[in-house]
């Protein structure tokens, strides 16, 4: 028996002996592999082959049953046939192992018998206190020179270093371990997950969040498992080490190719970009823009602001760099008069001190060392990017020494390297310098310098949890009983809002012509008229809204017209709404509605028609602090609009911020809600005057 924690992931990623269940003699394939793997990368512990029809696999005894291994096993890979694997868990739970990885396929991922089958193993699992890796996936790796865990089949061993890095799809993860190889890149633990029966991305992260020697967590996700928990964690374990996430199904086409992949549909992806920003998680586009960034991750300090000082020995690449970074959001440096005194008096009178600072093609080990260290002295400079361009003096080496030494001198401001070398010195350069971040482009080390600025900015953030407002919620029940299912009538939800202490329009809601005569003559005018019933999705279309009517005449005009459009266009009202005219305000719009992954997410953004044109939203995912909130709010890309332009006043961007975190309650208290939608809310510089003048509710049944 194990002495290993229990439910712990000592067992899988440091066990002291590993039996591999389906051991095989024949090359080339899984089973050899995984062996092979095991010895070629001189694992620490001990290697038990179990195969019933062969002695020696790899000049290691092989034993016939798990039953039969003499000694205790921490960690079995399973790669028999799918239908074997049942019994083989078994026999390894009854052996006491309590870590398992299972390569085999043709579980869920294929039918439901499949699925099925997967579930009973990960019960029988969490029964018998152990974990489980898989199944369908391509195995997990300790880099730790204590443990030397290679438990995978993939061809290209890990070396030792900082990132943890855990993949939802095995195939990638054999590019990944390639492409880390290339760049140098080391990794504490690797894992493929493939359909994460038992072991989820969210057990990771807080596996690593405990683990001193990873700086960096690395994921390729297909989907989240369960949103929630993974946001939670998430924001916690951002407040210390950085979560890189490269989250594929960007397109369309993509999420479908994902869905039929492992089995999950994958989430629209501006709210899954906008659930990862809201979690101070990096999102990298490719595998290599994730490697960029986690090398910069790995090497340097995060920058306190965005200013950015460029030095070079050509011109053209300074200019590209120049673009990357503004074109990115951060901002050329300009330099101080001792700064640029300094550089004037060891730099030769035909280099350029402005920034970027172009020494020339002559530039020496000397010079750069001199200019990075100046550059890093002046207050004005958050970031130093240097760019070194075919070597003329010197050895790329040698060069990128000279920078690093001056580069340790300010422990915090990160110095990033571009090397523009011929492909042989690349090489080398990229393997041997290990404490700074080099790029072989202006645009990789700009991603990644931006990438440091944002996350540095969302750590920097205060953070106050998600505010409790004095609400109704009695009201608010009875109004969705009362509903059952499907769209709330308009006075109801109108009266959801209220209850919220959302603020809206005075109404009346009539079902007949003298009816509203009456009304109209009570509220006064100007008025709104609008027809309203289940079929009035969008009631300006079909001419079911009549604004501004200032007259006892205009108002009866309106209504029988209305009455005849609505005829004509063939839908039913099935009664008519009178509101107060509002003149004051900006539209915009407040959505709910369900997704299918992230679960509830809220939206803001541009309302009226301004929505349709422009699309100009944005989305989260509650619960909010106010921070996040009142960011939603002025992250629009038309937030210009609302802060007030030529002498306008700016509207009270806090109240439209509280009237988000009043949603995120509503849909935290009342998960039956499906779809809110305000639009518009009418905007305006003083809450007093700000109100909802449409609303809809969708409701779910019970479930
Ligand atoms: P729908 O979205 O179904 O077409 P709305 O009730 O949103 O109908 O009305 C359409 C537009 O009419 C709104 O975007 C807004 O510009 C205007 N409007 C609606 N109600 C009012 C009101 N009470 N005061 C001023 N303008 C209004
Ligand atoms: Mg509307």
């Amino acid at each position: 028996m194990s002495d290993l924690i229990e439910g712990s992931l000592d067992p899988i990623f440091k066990p002291r002996s590993v039996a591999v269940i389906g051991a095989s003699r024949r090359k080339n394939s899984i089973g050899y592999s995984l062996v092979h793997n095991l010895v070629q990368n001189e694992f620490a512990g001990t290697i038990f082959p179990v195969n019933p029809t062969t002695d020696v696999i790899h000049s290691l005894r092989c034993y016939p049953s798990v039953a039969e291994i003499p000694d205790p096993v921490d960690l079995a890979v399973v790669v028999v046939p799918r239908d074997a694997v049942p019994a083989v868990v078994d026999d390894c739970l009854a052996a006491g192992i309590k870590g398992l990885v299972v390569i085999s396929a043709g579980f869920g991922e294929v039918d439901d018998e499949g699925r099925e089958m997967e579930n009973a193993i990960r019960d029988k699992v969490r029964e018998a206190g152990a974990r489980m890796v898989g199944p369908n996936c391509m195995g997990v790796l300790n880099a730790d020179p204590d443990v030397r865990l290679n438990a995978t089949f993939a061809p290209t061993p890990a070396k030792p270093g900082t990132v943890g890095f855990v993949t939802q799809s095995g195939a990638l993860g054999v590019a990944i371990l390639n492409v880390a190889a290339g760049l140098g890149i080391g990794f504490t633990q690797f894992a493929s997950m493939g359909n994460k029966a038992d072991v989820s991305g969210n057990d990771l992260l807080e596996y690593w969040e405990s683990d001193e020697n990873t700086k960096v967590i690395a994921m390729y996700l297909e989907s989240f498992g369960n949103p929630k928990r993974f946001a939670q964690i998430a924001k916690r374990v951002s407040h210390e080490k950085p979560i890189l996430i490269v989250k594929s199904g960007r397109t369309e086409e993509g999420a479908r190719a994902a869905s039929s992949h492992t089995g999950a549909l994958a989430a629209a992806d501006v709210t899954v970009s906008a659930f990862l920003d809201q979690c101070g998680v990096i999102r990298a586009n490719t595998i290599e823009e994730l490697f960029d960034i986690a090398q910069a991750l790995d090497r340097c300090p995060l920058p306190k602001g965005n200013r950015v000082a460029i030095l070079t020995n050509a011109g053209g690449p300074a200019i590209m760099a120049t673009d990357a970074f503004v074109g990115l959001g951060l901002q050329m440096a300009s330099f101080s008069e001792e700064t640029v005194q300094s550089l004037r008096s060891f730099l030769p009178a035909e280099a350029s001190v402005a920034n970027p600072v172009d020494m020339i093609a002559a530039a020496n080990v000397d010079e750069y060392a001199k200019a990075t260290k100046h550059l890093l002295e002046d207050p004005g400079v958050d970031i130093v990017l240097a760019i070194h361009v075919a070597p003329l003096t010197s050895t790329p080496l040698e060069i990128l020494h000279a920078i690093g030494n001056s580069a340790t001198g300010r422990p915090d401001k990160p110095v990033a390297v571009v090397m523009m070398a011929s492909e042989d010195s690349y090489g080398d350069v990229r393997t041997q310098a290990e404490s700074i971040a080099i790029y072989r482009f202006p645009e990789s080390a700009a991603t990644a310098m931006a990438r440091l600025h944002e996350y540095s900015q969302w750590r920097d953030r205060p953070s106050t949890p998600a505010p409790e407002f004095d609400v109704d919620d009695d009201a608010v029940r009875t109004l969705i009983d009362a509903t059952c299912e499907g769209y709330m009538d308009v006075e109801s939800a109108f009266s959801v809002l209220e209850a919220y202490g959302i603020p809206v329009v005075e109404r009346r809601i009539v079902g007949s012509e003298s009816e509203a005569l009456r009304a109209a003559e009570e509220m006064g005018y100007p008025l709104v008229l609008k027809a309203v019933g289940p079929e009035l999705v969008h009631k300006s279309d079909v001419g079911a809204v009549a604004v501004d009517l200032r007259s006892m005449e205009e108002f009866y005009r309106a209504f029988t017209d209305m009455e005849k459009r609505i005829q004509a266009a063939g839908v039913r009202a099935e009664s008519f709404l009178l509101q107060r005219m509002v003149r004051k305000g900006h539209e915009v719009i407040y959505g709910l509605s369900v997704d299918q992954k992230l679960g509830t997410t809220l939206m803001f953004g541009l309302g009226g028609k301004y929505v349709e044109v422009f699309g100009d939203v944005r989305f989260a995912v509650p619960p909010l602090s106010k921070e996040e909130a009142l960011e939603i709010v002025e992250g629009l890309r038309g937030h210009r609009l609302l802060e007030g332009v030529r002498g306008e006043a700016p509207t009270d961007r806090e109240f439209l911020a509280e009237v988000l975190l009043r949603l995120a309650q509503l849909s935290e208290r009342h998960p039956r809600i499906a779809e809110l939608d305000i639009n518009p809310f009418l905007a305006t510089s003083s809450r007093a005057e700000a109100l909802a003048v449409d609303v809809r509710i969708r409701v779910e049944p019970v479930r």
